[in-house]
């Protein structure tokens, strides 16, 4: 059974933007799968209905075998723009990967450590900011938050992890830094991942197989030897 399994997905917004076109494609536990496109190709969607955030308009995703609806807190999302919370420190922003969807606010204040922290601290570990663990997010560098919200999604003990953009607004060097912190997190924990960059060449360096997606369809897909004749 592939981890991920989209058939024939299309999404259309409002009336006539069709921002994916009959997309198919079957993802194997464990692959690192890298999603290159230019701004506005659909990247965005497509992990959106991976992650539930959106439904599409046809077509079917499954995750693991289970409509992606129901794959819960078995999607673990690391955003471009990290969404941590600045005043709370590494540990606890990674802590709230335990609560999973919930939108209550209150259950943040309230987080208690429990059985939660070893996993939390674990997760730090993974992306090599045990040390800083009681640190400021808002004082951290970019690359360190990204890690943070890697570690974040993590603690949700996921078996697909999305990251959108996750790289996008960094330097070269904190950009590589930060996917090969995610490289050895799935390498260890055998996750399967699915990274949308649109930098081609951090793209050639970490992924294992590329999807190009261009205009809502997908162009492209194929191993790194396969990229480099296209590119
Ligand atoms: P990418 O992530 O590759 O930049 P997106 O998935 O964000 O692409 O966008 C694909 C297309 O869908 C674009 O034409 C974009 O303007 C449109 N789009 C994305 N989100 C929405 C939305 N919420 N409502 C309407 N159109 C949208
Ligand atoms: P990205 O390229 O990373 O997807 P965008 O700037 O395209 O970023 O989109 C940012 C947000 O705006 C997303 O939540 C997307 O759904 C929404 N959006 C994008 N295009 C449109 C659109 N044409 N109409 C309404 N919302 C849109």
């Amino acid at each position: 059974m592939p981890s991920v399994s989209l058939q024939n997905v299309t999404k259309i917004y409002g009336q006539d933007t069709v921002a994916l076109d009959d997309v198919s494609f079957e993802i194997d536990a464990g692959e690192f799968v890298v999603v290159l496109g230019p701004s506005g190709a659909g990247k965005s969607t497509l992990l959106r209905i991976l992650n539930g955030l959106t439904p599409p308009t046809e077509g079917t995703v499954e995750i693991g075998g289970n409509p992606v609806s129901n794959a819960g807190s078995e999607v673990g999302m690391v955003f471009q723009m990290h969404y941590l919370i600045e005043s709370m420190s590494a540990y606890r922003n990674a802590l709230t990967g335990s609560l999973g969807r919930t939108n209550d606010l209150r259950s943040v204040l309230t987080l208690n450590d429990g059985d939660d922290k070893r996993e939390a601290l674990r997760a730090l570990d993974t992306v090599g900011l045990l040390q800083e663990a009681e640190q400021r997010a808002g004082s951290m560098s970019g690359g360190q938050k990204q890690r943070v919200g890697i570690a974040r999604a993590l603690v949700q003990n996921p078996a697909l992890l999305l990251a959108d953009e996750p790289v996008s607004s960094l330097d070269p060097k904190a950009a590589r830094d930060v996917m090969s912190y995610m490289k050895q997190a799935a390498r260890e924990r055998e996750l399967t991942t699915l990274a949308s960059l649109h930098q081609v060449n951090i793209a050639r360096e970490f992924g294992d197989r590329f999807i190009g997606i261009r205009d809502g369809s997908v162009v492209f897909d194929g191993s790194r030897d396969d990229l480099s004749m296209e590119v």
